[in-house]
């Protein structure tokens, strides 16, 4: 590795950053993060801060999990790849699929076919859906239904079925039959409904509706985050994912439900889906399959989408799609060691435990500061939107969110900024301590903005 200077020099020049506009990265480069312990990362200046983001959402085991990194090293000396395409296998890529199907057995799923990541789980659980249907004979059913402020990944299906305007326009044009229904959130909705039993209602009806024009024979699947990550974290109210899932199945629509973020037990439960207590036609998993130690994705199939594919006697259900990369013995080898530890560690009860100490400390911060229109989360996902005033809700602007997050990370708290949403998803692992130091980095940051 090149030293310092070499870095520092050529920060955000060779390398176009993903979500970010060159010109900006260039006049303001990015932390240069170059260690990391626990739930701690350290700068390429010697700064170490607690890592409330995780990553990206995704290292749910913290970053000193030796078993996986342990599990890496092997696999590498073993067997560093081979393919998973028609005619070879290997063995982390079976026992990963084993421990999967087993793990996500109350939600209905038998198979799982593998990814590079969350993108890929998407693109493959919506070619998936319209392969279905022409194995059953509907080939008309090609559409797509997705909540606005979803987000799914950036391919073009995925991003078509985004309901976020800033993933989808430079874009354009997406892919056609792709329609989008109002988000649950009870902060702000189209209906100015603050009750969750009725705005569930609300979106339900709004859903219905959407189905009765495009001719409810014409839509492949539905697609939701169990709780909308990316968006601001919008949690839905305790009904709407039943309510969904009744309306997809009067309908004979596929549910799939994008747990990219809330697998392995981000809410406080195993998955959105179970957290809700739903079954999905498919999941799709990333993320802390690997607590973000290789680059792994997985998409779950139910039996009913698992029966189709495998009874069919025609071409139809010949798999044309896949990944290099899917069932990367490595990966599948982290995978292993990942869940293993999640499980061993609980660290859905831990984030459960966690997640009511961060909801106690974020909504004493939203009493103490104007700046704090909404507190939302749940176990260790979690958001703060900031707001320049409460009473018309207008976003906070760019510079606050920015003054806000550099003072944090003066205090020791690495957070992340996404719109006017602070967006909070650390590792699993976190202690009491942590919540607290996470919370006071924070209203060092709100102080220093408000
Ligand atoms: N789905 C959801 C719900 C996500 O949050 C993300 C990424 N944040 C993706 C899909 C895409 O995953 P990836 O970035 O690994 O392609």
């Amino acid at each position: 590795m090149r030293d310092r200077n070499f870095l520092v020099e050529n920060n955000a020049k060779p390398i176009w950053h993903p979500m970010a506009h060159p010109a900006e990265m260039r006049a303001q480069p990015p932390r240069i993060v170059m260690k990391g312990e626990g739930v701690h990362v350290t700068d390429i200046d010697g700064k170490t801060v607690i890592d409330a983001v995780g990553g990206l959402w995704n290292v749910n085991l913290g970053y000193s999990c030796d078993p996986i990194k342990q599990a890496i090293a092997d696999q590498l000396s073993a067997l560093p790849y081979y393919s998973g395409f028609r005619g070879t296998s290997s063995g982390p890529s079976i026992e990963l699929a084993y421990e999967l199907t087993e793990w996500f057995k109350p939600e209905g799923m038998v198979r799982a076919f593998f990814t590079s990541g969350g993108s890929d789980s998407v693109e493959t659980a919506l070619r998936l859906a319209r392969q279905y249907w022409k194995i059953k004979g509907q080939a008309d059913r090609t559409k797509f239904l997705a909540l606005k402020k979803g987000y799914h990944g950036t391919h073009f299906g995925g991003a078509s079925v985004n309901g976020n305007a800033n993933f989808r326009r430079n874009y354009e044009p997406m892919l056609p039959g792709v329609f989008h229904i109002p988000a649950p959130s009870t902060y702000r909705n189209p209906f100015n409904e603050t009750d969750p039993a009725k705005l569930a209602q609300l979106c339900a009806a709004a859903m219905e509706e959407e189905i009765a024009f495009q001719g409810g024979d014409t839509i492949a699947a539905f697609i939701m985050e169990p709780v909308l990550g990316a968006g601001g974290v919008i949690v839905p109210p305790d009904s709407f994912m039943t309510l969904v899932r009744e309306i997809c199945d009067r309908h004979g629509i596929l549910m799939i439900a994008d747990e990219v973020v809330t697998g392995f037990g981000r809410t406080g439960a195993w998955s959105g889906s179970r957290l809700w207590g739903v079954k999905p036609d498919m999941m799709t998993m990333a993320k802390a399959i690997t607590s973000g130690y290789f680059p792994l994705g997985a998409t779950l199939i139910g039996e009913q989408v698992a029966e189709a594919f495998e009874a069919d006697a025609t071409t139809f259900g010949s798999i044309g799609h896949g990944y290099t990369y899917s069932g990367h013995p490595v990966g599948c080898a982290a995978g292993i060691a990942a869940l293993a530890e999640t499980r061993r560690l609980k660290l859905d009860e831990n984030a459960a435990a966690r997640g009511k100490d961060l909801a106690q400390a974020l909504a004493a911060l939203k009493a103490k500061h104007l700046l704090v229109g909404d507190v939302r989360g749940k176990g260790l996902m979690a958001a703060l939107e900031l707001v320049a005033d409460r009473d018309s809700k207008k976003p906070a602007d760019k510079k606050t969110m920015a003054k806000v997050a550099d003072s944090a990370y003066e205090a020791g708290v690495m957070l992340r900024v996404s719109g006017n949403n602070l967006i909070l998803s650390p590792p699993l692992i976190l202690t009491s301590l942590d919540v607290k130091a996470i919370a006071e980095g924070i209203d060092a940051g709100l102080s220093a903005a408000g």
